[in-house]
């Protein structure tokens, strides 16, 4: 059986006919697309661990970076429009939704919303034209789940700020162009000494703001992180600041304090709780064919209850978590898509996601093992994704919080 098969998605409700012409024509167009251009290479890159960067100007010209932005060369296309473009993308790969997610939602997002007009055209077309790539450093080595504690510091220095510190786990890092980087500011003081945290309270009294740091910034590298058994066809990279000196016009203007990069978060979440669904019915659809043609005690495998039981399970979790995305499109459409509201969506869509991918791999046997079937990289991908863009137990948190009135993760 090829991975590579024609896809129809998985409709068990009819959902289509609560989607619009538009919509479903983008979500065609792009379907289209992955099956053409990305299934036949990406089991291939996977094991490389390359992303295929070939198919980066086919994903501009499908308008897919900032999609749901508008001018400066994006799409302007609406909430659910986006979603589905994310489903097909991870439909392929968590890695290729991946790739679009930090492009879109994580780097032209913000320069889209706090950039300076100049920033916003220096970047936002190219990035749109996949001509210029961006990544998103947020995360640093001790700063994960409480990104409020990061360590990275931009000392004002006459018209320049020299920034410290290290970014952890950054997708795309290695390849970026512009990197997004947050960082405390700390007027005047040492920024090794910071970094080093011989100074917690010149770190803690530091706002945090948005710097735009271009590849080949002195004092800037961004060496990649090897041996990954997820996302592999994803880049993942350090993000190192020696020194680093940009003027201050690389500043956001408008972006002040934790609000705007948990922003940008809640932008990337959104699509994640889309793309998911792709990863889930990619391995659904083929737990049933193989099923269908797996023969063992004289019948295919599909005849036995046991593995009836496991596809029905399949198939009503994926309804429910469409009609979840969905609906959190229309909240969207209506500026109702609060944070928790989008946790408790990445929550549940990547869980049942990933439950899907072991489901699929189980039933596949010894063949879901190996990389000529898509459920075990779907599997070891949304491992990541279960913890980046918030971990599953802060999501949990996030929406404890919103019912109860009670934050519970500090
Ligand atoms: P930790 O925060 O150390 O968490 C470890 C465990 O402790 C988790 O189970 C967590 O749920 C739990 N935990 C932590 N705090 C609490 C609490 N209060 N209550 C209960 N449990 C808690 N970051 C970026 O900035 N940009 C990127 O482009 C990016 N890309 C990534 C790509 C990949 C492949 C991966 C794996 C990560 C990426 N990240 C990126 C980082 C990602 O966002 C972080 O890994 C994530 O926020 C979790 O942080 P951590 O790994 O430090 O885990």
């Amino acid at each position: 059986m090829s991975t590579h098969t024609a896809f129809h998605g998985t409709d068990f409700y009819a959902l289509d006919s609560l989607l619009g012409e538009d919509e479903i024509q983008v979500r065609g167009a792009i379907r289209e697309w992955v099956s053409r251009r990305v299934m036949p290479v990406i089991a291939a890159h996977h094991r490389a661990g390359t992303y295929p960067m070939e198919l980066v100007p086919e994903m501009a010209a499908l308008g897919v970076f900032g999609a749901n932005l508008s001018g400066y060369g994006c799409a302007g296309l609406g909430p659910v429009a986006y979603g589905l473009i994310m489903q097909e993308l991870e439909r392929a790969d968590s890695g290729v939704r991946s790739f679009a997610s930090v492009q879109g939602s994580l780097v032209m997002y913000p320069i889209h919303t706090w950039g300076s007009e100049e920033q916003k055209e220096r970047w936002l077309p190219r990035m749109a034209r996949g001509e210029a790539i961006g990544c998103y450093g947020l995360t640093e080595p001790d700063a994960g789940s409480d990104p409020g504690s990061l360590r990275t510091v931009a000392v004002k220095d006459g018209d320049e700020f020299r920034l410290s510190g290290a970014k952890m786990w950054i997708t795309n890092g290695t390849i970026a162009d512009v990197a997004v980087v947050w960082a405390k500011v700390v007027e005047g003081g040492t920024p090794g000494r910071a970094v080093a945290g011989g100074d917690a309270a010149a770190i803690g009294s530091g706002a945090i703001r948005g710097f735009l740091v271009e590849r080949g910034t002195p004092g800037f590298s961004a060496p990649e992180i090897h041996g990954k058994f997820s996302l592999r066809a994803s880049v993942t990279s350090e993000l190192l600041f020696d020194d680093c000196r940009v003027p201050a016009s690389a500043m956001l203007p408008a972006a002040k304090g934790l609000g705007p990069p948990l922003s940008c978060l809640n932008q990337a979440r959104y699509g994640i709780a889309w793309g998911a669904l792709g990863a889930a019915m990619a391995c659904y659809e083929e737990a049933l064919q193989y099923s269908k043609e797996r023969v063992q005690f004289g019948k295919p495998i599909a005849s036995f209850q046991l593995v009836q039981q496991k596809l029905v399970h399949m198939v009503t979790e994926i309804t429910k978590a469409q009609l979840l995305a969905l609906q959190l499109g229309r909240l969207k459409e209506r500026g109702e898509a609060s944070a928790p509201r989008v946790s408790l969506a990445k929550r549940n869509n990547v869980h049942m996601a990933l439950e899907a991918a072991r489901t699929t791999r189980d039933i596949l046997g010894a063949a879901g093992v190996v990389d000529a079937f898509q459920a075990g990289r779907h599997m070891t991908n949304l491992e990541s994704v279960y913890t980046y863009e918030g971990t599953h137990d802060i999501h949990t948190l996030i929406v404890g919080a919103a019912i109860t009135g009670i934050v519970a993760y500090r």
